[in-house]
């Protein structure tokens, strides 16, 4: 039998956590109400399906919010004018942004009533960044990578750098001190989450440690994504899956110790299951 280690810090963050906390309880606490999540609550399309045979429906932007009565708003944060636009509307809000993420919004709005420039290293793609752009009023650059830096002219700039709560601390660090050498004043706030931190540094010891190594998450989770790219460079067999379907045998071939992680979205159901397949490999 493969022996299999979970990493200490795999699943369900405090952030997830407390998303699913508060959204268990709305739904609880109004049976009659037509609840609805702003896009995905947490990037885990398992958890968003569970939702949804409890009546949680999913919509992308507030003209599809007819019949609402209460919006959540996920994890990752929403849109600054969505809150106004929800109160104009008169539907109720259960606001689960995580602190992590709230605390990015909040470092940019300062920045703004100290004149600096925003600048935001992560992914313009990621609901994260779109909706901390907005609490900066989207005045900001977002800066996805070292090529990114080369676009513009931070030379007689002052500037405030967050970063994305799911970056590596390596790569925030690198790409930050490149600006700081360029801009002629730099204020930087690592916003890189603590849970971020601890899984990436397990992750990478267990992958070390162990003969392959095997990431559960949503392949829409810029954490997982992350933790995967981490642990394929510690242990080149390292594999990204979201469901136990997606296991292959021959990824153990003659390996007698198996690691376990998961991103911070993923169900300690999900995490046990897969556990238990790999070892009756
Ligand atoms: S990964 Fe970090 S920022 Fe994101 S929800 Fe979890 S604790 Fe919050």
């Amino acid at each position: 039998m493969m022996e299999v280690i979970i990493c200490k810090y795999a699943g369900f963050c405090f952030g997830v956590e407390r998303a699913m906390k508060l959204t268990m309880s709305t739904l609880e606490n109004n049976t009659d109400a037509k609840i609805s999540t702003f896009g995905p609550l947490i990037h885990n399309p398992q958890v968003v399906k569970m939702l949804e045979t409890k009546g949680v429906t999913e919509i992308r932007s507030i003209d599809d919010a007819s019949g609402t009565d209460i919006l959540i708003m996920p994890s990752h944060g929403a849109p600054k004018d969505l809150f106004q636009k929800c109160r104009d509307k008169n539907i109720r809000i259960t606001d689960a942004t995580c602190p992590f993420v709230r605390d990015v919004q909040n470092k940019v709005k300062d920045f703004i009533s100290k004149k600096l420039q925003v600048v935001i290293i992560g992914d313009a793609a990621h609901t994260e960044i779109k909706g901390v752009v907005s609490w900066a009023d989207n005045d900001c650059i977002v800066i996805g990578s070292e090529e990114d830096i080369e676009k513009y002219d931070f030379s007689g700039k002052e500037v405030g750098i967050v970063s994305q709560t799911t970056n590596n601390e390596d790569y925030f660090e690198k790409l930050a001190n490149a600006i700081v050498r360029r801009a002629k004043k730099a204020v930087v706030q690592n916003t890189i989450c603590s849970a971020t931190h601890n899984r990436q540094e397990s992750a990478i010891a267990l992958a070390k440690e162990t003969e392959c190594m095997v990431i559960i998450g949503g392949k829409n989770s810029a954490n997982t994504k992350r933790l995967y790219q981490l642990c394929k460079e510690a242990n080149p067999r390292s594999y990204h899956i979201e469901t136990a379907d997606e296991l292959k045998r021959e990824w153990f071939a003659g390996a007698k110790k198996a690691g376990l992680t998961a991103g911070a979205s993923t169900p300690a159901w999900i995490i046990s299951s897969i556990a238990e397949k790999i070892k009756n490999f």
